[in-house]
């Protein structure tokens, strides 16, 4: 994303959260609840790829797909140019259900085997009234096209195709109705190592050419700062930092980035020798019953007596121009001076 540009905030997220019920007994009685999404304000700008990461089971899908009412959020606001999209009924959340879609992360679960791919790629046109099923089939040539496979392959099977060519068939599914914005939800984790590389490179590729905005949710740390213009880090159901990936990357601010980063190979030596591994005590706790105060206490070597009664702000340590916003009480100690 140029930074020279206005940014402009695509969507905005304020309190958002997501509590799975859990019931008991004969009666099904509500005795308490998975805090999925426990909490998160974030806003995505106009044409950036947003990188949402953390371990898994803290949130990060929940999130993706709360955003895009998927899910039912239980509290919060989410504000699409300008509209309000909770609490919007079945009809109008479809007809901007166009402009924002997911890619999942399984490309053999996501397409419909007995579907072809034609008709798979083609059904969010059919779903959404859009052209005839002569333009339609065009269309969906031409997607095969963009996506790097051959447009002729419209009338053959899911099983017919390798990993990365599913995902590309999904990435197609995707763009047809010519969404702004993209959850891609985790697009690469299924996918071999050595074809990685290639579904992300297809994925910026076209972010550039058709101005998109993505939420690209990841737990590999190395490939959501390749794609990224800024990343987000999430806790145990809430975003723990936030700032442009350089800042974030370099400069953590907050001792779970801190450790995260700490853990991702360094392929020079020299580097290696100086960069220590901070190994996180004991497992994520469970979401249904998170520890009070900072959630991240009980495995913070940094906590003091405030972190396990006071939740920390969210707050910005960055400037105006380049914010950086980080949830920890102690978090000043960790600045660099530029
Ligand atoms: Fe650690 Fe306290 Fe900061 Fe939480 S608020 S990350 S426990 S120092």
């Amino acid at each position: 994303m140029s930074e020279t540009k206005e940014k402009e905030v695509l969507l905005s997220i304020k309190g958002l959260k997501k509590y799975f019920p859990i019931h008991k007994g004969v009666f099904l009685r509500h005795v308490g609840d998975v805090k999925a999404v426990d909490g998160v304000d974030f806003n995505i700008y106009r044409g950036e790829t947003l990188g949402l990461v953390g371990e898994s089971g803290c949130g990060k899908s929940t999130t993706g797909r709360t955003i895009l009412q998927l899910l039912e959020p239980t509290d919060g606001q989410v504000t699409y140019k300008d509209k309000e999209l909770v609490g919007m009924n079945a009809g109008q959340l479809r007809n901007l259900r166009q402009e924002m879609q997911i890619i999942f992360q399984d490309p053999y679960a996501s397409l419909n085997p007995r579907k072809t791919i034609g008709r798979s790629i083609g059904e969010p046109m059919e779903i959404h009234n859009i052209g005839n099923t002569k333009s339609r089939l065009e269309r969906v040539r031409e997607l095969l096209d963009l996506v790097g496979l051959n447009a002729n392959f419209y009338s053959r099977f899911p099983h017919e195709f390798s990993g990365g060519q599913r995902q590309r068939i999904g990435i197609a599914r995707a763009l047809a109705t010519n969404p702004e914005f993209i959850v891609a939800d985790e697009p690469i984790s299924a996918l071999d190592v050595s074809i990685q590389a290639q579904v992300v490179n297809l994925m910026d590729d076209l972010k550039q050419q058709f101005g998109l905005t993505y939420l690209f949710i990841a737990h590999d740390l190395s490939m959501v700062r390749y794609i990224s213009d800024r990343v987000a880090v999430m806790y145990l159901g809430r975003i723990v930092e936030l700032g442009d990936c350089d800042e974030v990357y370099d400069k953590p601010l907050h001792p779970y980035t801190q450790a995260l980063l700490s853990s991702i190979p360094i392929p020079n030596p020299k580097a290696k020798r100086t960069k220590k591994r901070i190994i996180l005590e004991g497992g994520v706790p469970n979401p249904s019953n998170p520890p009070s105060g900072c959630h991240f206490h009980p495995r913070c070597r940094y906590k003091t007596e405030i972190c396990e009664t006071d939740d920390p702000k969210f707050r910005n340590l960055g400037t105006e121009q380049a914010e950086h916003y980080v949830a920890c009480h102690h978090a000043e100690q960790f600045l660099v001076p530029s």
